[in-house]
């Protein structure tokens, strides 16, 4: 039996449920990886995604070989490259992980019928989550849109078989000998290459591990407090590594539970707050695979009648960081320059945008969509109608952040601020958090708003006002 093992958003050898079972249940498989002509095509020219991705395929690729056998790379429409690979190789059976993204799932469907007609199986494998869509529901078999009794429920349900490792690093002389052809480059994908200034996480899973073993040594201990402030490095910075798979989401319940059983009183929190974040991530991958229609628009009905103000000039003042909120630009600074935001500043700036700017929250999102290299529709959408109010298990809509007040919580010495915003380096941090309060000290450090840094954009205490009628008004109509 000749297997193909088509990688998607799990681009590593170890621990791969999918790979393990098509290397175990037939005499050979061949890995494929198609960059897809779908997905890829609606993207702008210079990505940090591709470009990760990208540099992640030539790493795999070079391991399989390093096995004895190759990665085959088509650039083409997934829909149309598998049957076409099946029948070039004559396979009989196709292997993958699921991947629960709406578009994810029709591609899939089309696949399935296309191999249908071949008379060959598409054979899924759970991989990215710990409990796929229908495995966690409540007492009356509905899928959960709270948060609390899901992870409450997650927890409950969680055993060591769910964790345990797919062995299939033990079983790579199934894979076969193959020629996979040379990887095309960044430039024949129809992208451009990265500027060596723009950071780039390193796009391979010991890049992933030396991340994953930083945090696990200095950092989870103290993740509970840690993780809220964007000036320390108090989070795992592992998004984009679990956003394509580079380690097993197994792999980070094994290294949590560790933690935790090792651990009591804060650390232990420390770890047990940090497994919760991968329990946000199971969460909203089965909250959007059950309501896939949130990617269109509020999942709350009342709040389709929203009246955003959706004013061209604020939106763009918030992409460009110019809003004159110091958190807020230092936040849209981090994203444009980085690819990354800190989550604290993920909510800062999705509350600013939609509460204070009353610009749609769908825009923010795309925005992220495009500028984040951990982007992952169902925790961006996710994080975004929390923001906005409109999900599933919101922000209550009254409850608006100040961005100020945040600022002096999360970044008290201004320490983010300046990092982002050299204009303000030798500023002390109390000056920062609302600087329109302290013109007369900005000038002692030559800065003049509306100068050499805006003035903001608009006043906090009226729009949250006004956030509040929209809110209102959207409510008694419904
Ligand atoms: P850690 O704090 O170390 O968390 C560990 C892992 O848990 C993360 O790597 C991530 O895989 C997962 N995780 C953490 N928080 C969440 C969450 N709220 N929802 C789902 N998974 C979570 N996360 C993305 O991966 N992609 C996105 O596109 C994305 N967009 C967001 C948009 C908004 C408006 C908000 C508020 C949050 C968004 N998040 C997104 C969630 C979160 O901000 C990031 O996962 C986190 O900041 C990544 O940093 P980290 O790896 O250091 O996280």
């Amino acid at each position: 039996l000749l297997a193909l093992f088509w990688f998607r958003r799990d681009l590593r050898l170890a621990d791969n449920v999918g790979l393990f079972r098509a290397l175990t249940e037939n005499d050979a498989v061949i890995p494929v990886f198609i960059f897809d002509k779908d997905i890829l095509d609606e993207l702008p020219r210079q990505d940090r995604r591709v470009a990760f991705l990208h540099g992640a395929i030539a790493d795999l690729k070079a391991r399989l070989q390093a096995a004895g056998s190759d990665l085959v790379v088509r650039h083409a429409r997934g829909r149309e490259a598998i049957p076409a690979l099946v029948k070039e190789f004559g396979a009989s059976a196709v292997f993958t992980n699921e991947d629960y993204e709406p578009d994810a799932h029709q591609r899939d469907a089309a696949v399935i019928d296309a191999l249908d007609a071949l008379g060959i199986p598409l054979r899924l494998f759970k991989d990215t989550v710990i409990f796929s869509s229908s495995e966690i529901l409540t007492k009356q078999g509905r899928p959960y849109t709270v948060f609390t009794p899901y992870k409450n429920a997650w927890r409950k349900a969680l055993k060591p078989e769910h964790y345990a490792e797919a062995p299939s690093m033990d079983h790579l002389k199934s894979l076969k000998k193959v020629d996979g052809g040379k990887m095309p480059t960044l430039e024949a994908l129809g992208f451009e290459p990265l500027s060596s200034k723009d950071p780039h996480p390193e796009p391979t899973p010991d890049g992933a591990s030396k991340r994953l073993d930083r945090f696990v040594a200095k950092v989870i201990d103290g993740y509970k407090q840690s993780r809220d402030l964007p000036a320390v490095p108090g989070t795992s910075y592992l998004s984009v590594y679990n956003r394509f798979g580079l380690l097993s989401v197994r792999h980070l319940v094994r290294a949590s539970l560790k933690a935790i059983e090792g651990s009591q009183g804060a650390a232990r929190e420390g770890a047990e707050t940090w497994l919760s974040e991968l329990v946000w991530r199971d969460f909203y991958f089965q909250f959007l695979y059950h309501h896939p229609t949130a990617v269109d628009g509020p999942y709350r009905e009342e709040y389709t009648a929203l009246e955003w103000e959706n004013d061209d000039g604020l939106f763009q003042a918030w992409c460009d960081g110019q809003t004159g909120y110091p958190l807020v630009d230092a936040a849209m600074a981090q994203i444009n320059s980085t690819g990354y935001m800190h989550n604290r500043l993920r909510m800062v700036t999705a509350s600013f945008l939609t509460k204070d700017l009353l610009v749609d929250y769908r825009k923010g999102e795309a925005y992220f969509a495009v500028a984040l290299i951990d982007y992952d529709q169902a925790a961006n959408n996710g994080g975004w109608q929390w923001a906005a109010s409109t999900g599933c298990d919101p922000q209550p809509y009254f409850r608006i952040f100040s961005p100020s007040r945040q600022s002096e919580r999360y970044d008290p010495d201004g320490e983010f601020i300046k990092r982002f915003l050299p204009v303000f380096k030798d500023v002390p941090g109390k000056y920062l958090h609302a600087p329109w309060e302290h013109t007369a000290k900005l000038a002692e450090y030559g800065i003049e708003l509306g100068k050499h840094y805006p003035k903001p954009v608009v006043d906090h205490d009226e729009r949250r006002l006004k956030a509040l009628d929209i809110f209102k008004a959207a409510r008694a109509a419904a």
